[in-house]
């Protein structure tokens, strides 16, 4: 596979940016060679810089539901661009999408728009703690929120623990506000709690936790954890940046039909621009600014751009038999090349939800918590990744990262990608494979 034209972009970007890339995952650190520029994509498929194609199951790491270059979505944000790109006033676009989202979500009665993830749930921790009047919050290892300070912080040793910061630059008493325990296990959230009584504002759970592999939680976990925040009167909420409108229309929330107090949202919510929103009760949502005393604002929140393409976006998956249709392909991938890694003895397992999958490099099915996860074998990761590129598919570039199917992936598109996803496992779990660049 040609790279020149990618990499000599590369050696250009890097003299401006740091590590020449405006998002870390973006500079290939974890797999082999120069990251490649991406010049246009349609559908399923994206091109490069080289010319070299890809069907795509990264998929701008999950908003492109609908693929690349929608026609409805263009229309939608050409149709809005010609009336000007923001006013800094409310436009009517803000309600159809407002409408579109509450009248089809039971558990959203109000929400802001923001413009990003991080954002959200930034102001989501806001909120929780001004309604509550308390100031730690409670996060688990292995979920990924954003890279606001209070949730840069991973778990130190032991049960429960005062949250280390995961980067420089947050100050160790932000880090102190925020406790870390494993998923899946209940004593250690028994223990937290008991520590800190009356000091939690909010648990805060990606409820399909897809940032770190695809680690699925027992639907009776995440009501133990809705049981346990209502006694405590602590808010619980869903970091749904990634799931909502993926796994269905009311995302996890739905599909696990647990009611968080609130909700975060991202992704697909804005057809592939930048936007972010969090809701929740009427109630609630009432304590943010101007209504209530927790501020938050934006320039840009709600821009007419990023709104047009989220209500194009949102309506096509309000069609029917819309989620059907990804998780029947999802599911339909996973089988194909679980069925050959078992029959082969290749230790890698297909972990799936809906529209989401994982290439687990593991033989172990159930894979709960950041522990769990066997990363001696993600050595091999980055050899399957080139020779993935080398044959036309395009993944995220960490084994830690999860795929998405979107409606633009055909079912030609989905044969041919579990042949070369079973056709490279085979090779790189040979002992006598050897990588040739
Ligand atoms: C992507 C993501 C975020 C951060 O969103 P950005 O738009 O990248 O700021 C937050 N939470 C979850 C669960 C995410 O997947």
């Amino acid at each position: 596979m040609k790279r020149t034209n990618s990499e000599k972009l590369f050696e250009t970007a890097k003299q401006y940016f740091p590590g020449g890339v405006s998002s870390p995952v973006r500079a290939f650190k974890s797999v082999l060679g120069a990251p490649l520029f991406m010049h246009h994509g349609k559908g399923s498929r994206i091109w490069d810089e080289d010319d070299n194609s890809f069907i795509d199951f990264c998929c701008s790491w999950g908003p492109l539901i609908l693929g690349h270059a929608n026609d409805n979505v263009l229309d939608a944000v050409q149709q809005a661009l010609k009336k000007g790109t923001s006013f800094g006033t409310p436009t009517r676009y803000e309600n159809t999408l407002g409408a579109l989202i509450i009248s089809n979500h039971r558990f959203i009665e109000k929400m802001r728009f923001v413009s990003s993830g991080t954002e959200a749930v930034m102001s989501a921790i806001r909120l929780a703690r001004g309604y509550t009047g308390r100031s730690k919050i409670i996060k688990f290892e292995g979920c990924y929120h954003g890279h606001s300070d209070a949730l840069l912080v991973k778990a130190g040793s032991g049960l429960v623990t005062l949250g280390e910061t995961s980067s420089a630059g947050v100050p160790e008493a932000f880090a102190n506000e925020t406790i870390v325990v494993e998923l899946d296990d209940e004593t250690a959230l028994q223990e937290a709690l008991h520590r800190y009584s009356g000091e939690i504002a909010c648990i805060i759970i990606e409820p399909v936790p897809a940032n770190n592999g695809l680690l699925l939680q027992r639907k009776a976990y995440l009501e133990f954890l809705r049981e346990i925040c209502t006694q405590n009167n602590i808010l619980l909420i869903f970091d749904e940046v990634i799931s909502g409108f993926r796994l269905g229309f009311e995302g996890a929330a739905g599909m696990y039909e647990i009611k968080p107090d609130i909700i975060t949202f991202g992704k697909i919510i804005g057809g592939g621009l930048p936007v972010g929103a969090y809701g929740g009760s009427a109630e609630i949502m009432k304590m943010i600014s101007p209504d209530g005393p927790v501020y938050q604002a934006g320039t840009l929140s709600g821009n007419p751009l990023s709104v047009s393409a989220g209500i194009a976006q949102l309506s096509a998956c309000l069609q029917p038999g819309f989620y059907d249709a990804l998780a029947l392909k999802t599911k339909m991938l996973a089988d194909i090349i679980n069925v050959y890694t078992f029959k082969n003895g290749i230790p890698v397992n297909i972990l799936y939800t809906g529209s989401i999958f994982w290439i687990a490099f593991s033989e172990n099915c159930v894979v709960r918590k950041a522990s769990d996860i066997n990363t001696e074998a993600l050595s091999k990761f980055k050899y399957f990744h080139a020779e993935l590129l080398n044959r036309g598919i395009y993944i995220g570039p960490s084994g830690y990262e999860v795929c998405f199917v979107s409606a633009a992936h055909s079912i030609d598109d989905i044969n041919a990608a579990a042949a070369i996803f079973c056709e490279v496992l085979s090779l790189v779990f040979n002992e006598k494979y050897q990588y040739n660049a």
